[in-house]
C-alpha cells in the first residue's frame, strides 16, 4: 500500500466498506467483510465462508476457498462470522478456516447443527464457539449492529443480514426468493423489510444467481402439487434426487409418498444428515419413520420411493450408482421412475446427462425441471428483485452471488428500475458504502485457495497447476548415470501418459544427445539435465505434436 493511499482513506475516518473476498465473479465460496473505521484501524465482520466446487481445470481439486489472509492479519479488529444459511457455498469452508481466523461464528440453530458435523469431523468441536440466534434476532459485534431477517429460500432458516455501522446501513440479502406459501419453516418478513426500508437502507447487497430471468419463481406449494400427481400415477419404483440440503422438498417429496401409500427409503450420507440436523430442529416432525437400505428390495414396486443424493451427477452420489447398477443394496429396473427434482448447477451438465443415459440403458424412466414443475429455484428472479427494492428503496445496489454476467445484469436491471446508485463489485475489491458516492477505494491482497486431499495449498502456485500439464501430455523421467570423465554409465527412461511407441525410440535419442555433447559441458549437471531434457521435448514434439513434462535425474559415479 502506498503512502498516498494511506492518506485517502485515514482523510475518508469513519468509513462504511465492503470487501468480498468470494461471491462476486463466481456462484460459490461466499465470503463477504463488511468494515467500519479508518483503514488502519478498521472493524471488521464477515458474512458468510462457503467453498465453490473444483472441476476439470483443476485436476484432483474438489474444493476451492477463499483466501482470509487479509482478516486473518486484521485479527484484534475482526468481531466474528455471521452465518446466512447453512448451503456448502455459504458455510462450507468454515470448519477447514477456522484455525485461521479463530472467531466466534453466529448461526441459526438449523445451520449450528449441520455446523456442529463438520466441526467433528475436523475436531474443532470443542474449540468453535457457536453462538446460536432465531431468525429474526438482533445481536451486536464490535461496532456493528446486526438483525438476521427470515428470508424464503431453500433451506431452513435463511436470513438476510442487516448491518447497522453507526455509520451506514446495508442490508445483505443472503440468498433469497420470495414464496408466498412455503412448505416449511418462516415467511419472507415482508412487514420489517419494509420498515427497514422506512428507516433507510443505504447499500442492498444482493443475490444475482437468477437476474436473468424474467417472472417469479414458482412457490414450493406449486412444486408440492407437481410432485404429488407424479408420484400417485406413478406405477413401479419411484427414486426422487434432489439437493442433500433441501429439507423442505425432501418434505414434499415424503408427503407425496405418504399419500400414494409408499414407504420412504433414504440414501445418502449428506441427506441422512441434513434429516438429522432438521428433526433436532424441530422440522419433519409428520414425515414418519423412515427405512433402511436393506428393506428397498423387499417392498412391491408401488410401495416404496427412495430419496437420494446425486442430482448434480455426482459419481459416488446413490443416483449415479445405481444408474450404473453398482449400488450394493438398491436396483431399479425398466418401469421404474427417476425424479430430478433439481436445477444442474451450471458446470455439472454433462456429468448429469451421464447419469440420465445409463438410466436410460436400463430402460428406466427419467423426469428432470425440464419436464415438470419438479424444482424451483431459490433465488429472485426479476419480479422479485423488484419487490424487494420497492420494499427497501436502497440507495446504492451492489450485486453479489453471481458470475460477471449476473453482476453486470443486476446492475443494468437495477439502475432500470429507478436505482440512483449501483457499483460492480469484483472479489478483492474494497468498496466505501459510506459516505459519499460508492466507489471502490482499495483492493485486499489474497487469492483462492485449494482443498488438495487434506491439505489447504495456493490455487495459483499449487500443485493443481502442475497437473494440468500432466493431464494434458503425460511425463518422460531420466535418470543418467555418468563416471568423473563424464562419459555414459547407464541410462533408464521411464515415461507415463506418453503413446507407446515413443519412449524406447526416446532412449536411443537421449543417448544420441549426450554423446553429440562436448566433454566441457559435460562437467555440470544442471547443464546435462537441461540438454537432455530439450533434447526429449523437441524429439516428441517433432514425433508426436506435444512436448510432456520431463524431468532428468544426473548421477555421478
Ligand atoms: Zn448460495
Ligand atoms: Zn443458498
Amino acid at each position: 500500500m502506498n503512502a498516498k493511499s494511506v492518506k485517502r482513506k485515514l482523510d475518508q475516518g469513519e468509513d462504511l466498506v465492503l470487501l468480498p473476498l468470494g461471491g462476486t465473479g463466481e456462484i460459490g465460496m461466499n465470503c463477504y467483510c463488511y468494515g467500519v473505521g479508518p483503514a488502519l484501524t478498521r472493524d471488521w465482520i464477515m458474512v458468510d465462508l462457503g467453498v465453490k466446487f473444483g472441476d476439470e481445470r483443476d485436476p484432483g481439486i474438489d474444493v476451492i476457498m477463499p483466501d482470509v489472509g487479509y482478516i486473518t492479519k486484521n485479527r484484534k479488529r475482526f468481531h466474528g462470522l455471521v452465518v446466512t444459511h447453512a448451503h456448502e457455498d455459504h458455510i462450507g469452508a468454515i470448519a477447514h478456516l477456522w484455525p485461521q481466523l479463530q472467531c466466534e461464528v453466529h448461526c441459526t440453530p438449523f445451520a449450528a447443527e449441520l455446523l456442529k458435523l463438520k466441526l467433528i469431523e475436523h475436531g474443532l468441536d470443542e474449540d468453535v464457539k457457536l453462538i446460536v440466534h432465531k431468525p429474526g434476532s438482533k445481536f451486536a459485534l464490535g461496532p456493528f449492529k446486526l438483525e438476521l431477517v427470515p428470508v424464503t429460500h431453500s433451506i431452513p432458516e435463511s436470513c438476510a443480514l442487516f448491518i447497522d455501522s453507526g455509520r451506514g446501513t446495508a442490508l445483505h440479502s443472503g440468498d433469497w426468493k420470495i414464496d408466498r406459501f412455503p412448505q416449511m419453516g418462516h415467511n419472507i418478513a415482508e412487514k420489517r423489510l419494509r420498515e427497514l426500508g422506512d428507516r433507510g437502507v443505504d447499500a442492498l447487497v444482493c443475490d444475482s444467481t437468477n437476474v436473468l430471468r424474467e417472472g417469479e419463481s414458482p412457490s414450493e406449494k406449486d412444486v408440492a402439487a407437481s410432485l404429488g400427481d407424479i408420484i400417485a400415477n406413478a406405477k413401479g419404483r419411484v427414486a426422487v434426487t434432489t439437493f442433500a440440503s433441501h429439507v423442505e422438498r425432501i418434505s414434499c417429496a415424503v408427503k407425496a409418498a405418504r399419500s400414494a401409500g409408499r414407504e420412504v427409503v433414504i440414501a445418502g450420507r449428506a441427506m441422512r444428515n441434513t434429516i438429522e440436523a432438521a428433526r433436532k430442529c424441530g422440522y419433519l416432525k409428520d414425515a414418519g419413520a423412515f427405512l433402511d437400505f436393506e428393506e428397498f428390495g423387499y417392498l412391491p414396486n408401488d410401495r416404496v420411493l427412495l430419496l437420494c443424493t446425486g442430482s448434480q451427477g455426482e459419481s459416488r452420489a446413490a443416483i449415479a450408482r445405481i444408474a450404473e447398477d453398482s449400488h450394493p443394496q438398491i436396483a431399479l429396473e425398466k418401469g421404474d421412475l427417476v425424479i430430478f427434482s433439481a436445477r444442474t448447477i451450471p458446470g455439472n451438465e454433462k456429468e448429469v446427462s451421464a447419469v440420465i443415459n445409463n438410466l436410460a440403458k436400463l430402460e428406466i424412466d427419467v423426469i428432470t425441471a425440464d419436464d415438470a414443475l419438479v424444482h424451483s429455484s431459490g433465488h429472485p428472479r426479476q419480479g422479485e428483485l423488484k419487490q424487494m427494492y420497492e420494499w427497501l428503496r436502497p440507495k446504492i445496489l451492489i450485486p453479489m452471488h453471481g458470475e460477471p454476467r449476473h453482476l453486470r445484469a443486476h446492475v443494468e436491471f437495477a439502475k432500470a428500475q429507478g436505482i440512483s446508485e449501483t457499483l460492480l463489485l469484483q472479489d478483492l475489491k474494497i468498496a466505501r458504502l459510506k459516505p459519499g458516492q460508492a466507489e471502490i477505494i482499495d483492493e485486499a491482497p489474497g487469492g483462492r485457495l485449494h482443498l488438495d486431499g487434506k491439505l489447504i495449498v495456493d490455487s495459483e502456485d499449487g500443485p493443481a497447476r502442475e497437473r494440468r500439464k500432466l493431464a494434458m501430455s503425460g511425463i518422460v523421467f531420466l535418470s543418467v548415470l555418468m563416471n568423473d570423465r563424464g562419459d555414459l554409465q547407464d541410462l533408464v527412461l521411464e515415461a507415463d501418459g506418453v503413446p507407446a511407441a515413443l519412449p524406447q525410440e526416446l532412449e536411443e535419442l537421449a543417448e544420441a544427445a549426450f554423446t553429440a555433447m562436448p566433454r566441457a559441458r559435460r562437467k555440470d549437471d544442471n547443464v546435462v539435465a537441461e540438454t537432455l531434457r530439450t533434447a526429449v521435448r523437441r524429439a516428441c514434439d517433432n514425433a508426436w505434436g506435444k512436448k510432456p513434462v520431463c524431468k532428468v535425474v544426473v548421477h555421478r559415479t
